[in-house]
């Protein structure tokens, strides 16, 4: 049986180990690495080369989209103050979305979503409205989800503990970043 296509971005590699993984029993899944977000660029180089290695295991497509932290920044700016899960992430979501709505229409794929909704921190709710909107505008389809359930995060932690990942401890923007403790 054909699978359906689907885009999927991605945020990590370790949510991409798990959240591929479960999509790939149904779609023939294409992945976007699209995350301006994450600072600094070494930081977004190490992630990129991570999820790198989850495309080659789990043998899907990935797209490498530019990096550019500029637009990101101008963008969110006036929210920079704003704790996780305010209104800089909701910006953050949309212009991510945004960007993969627009090279799946390009790529000729019907369907996109994001995995990002495997994150403890990350409201599904929110995440779908802005995902529905997003393929309304470009005509597409948004598969909405919450890869948080049936313990998603906790087997995404396990699964990536066991395939050596690099797993970060802040969600990506330079906002994000906690102190360490000494
Ligand atoms: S905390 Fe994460 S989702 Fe929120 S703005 Fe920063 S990188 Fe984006």
């Amino acid at each position: 049986m054909n699978k359906s296509p689907i885009l999927a971005h991605l945020c990590c590699a370790p949510d991409a180990l798990y959240v591929v993984g479960l999509l790939q029993a149904e779609y023939e899944v294409v992945g976007l690495f699209y995350n301006p977000n994450i600072h600094p660029e070494e930081e977004y180089r190490l992630r990129l080369a991570e999820a790198r290695k989850v495309a080659e295991h789990l043998q899907f497509k990935l797209i490498e989209d530019i990096y550019d932290p500029e637009t990101w920044f101008r963008l969110t700016e006036k929210f920079k103050s704003e704790p996780e899960k305010g209104r800089r992430c909701n910006i953050c979501f949309a212009w991510r979305l945004e960007r993969t709505a627009r090279k799946a229409l390009e790529a000729g794929l019907p369907l996109f979503t994001t995995i990002m909704s495997v994150s403890p921190w990350k409201n599904s709710a929110v995440l779908n409205r802005i995902g529905r909107m997003t393929a309304r505008k470009y005509g597409l389809k948004f598969l909405e989800a919450d890869f948080k359930k049936k313990d998603g995060f906790n087997r995404s932690v396990r699964l990536s503990r066991e395939f050596g990942l690099y797993r970060q401890n802040y969600c990506g923007c330079l906002y994000s970043r906690r102190p360490v403790s000494p």
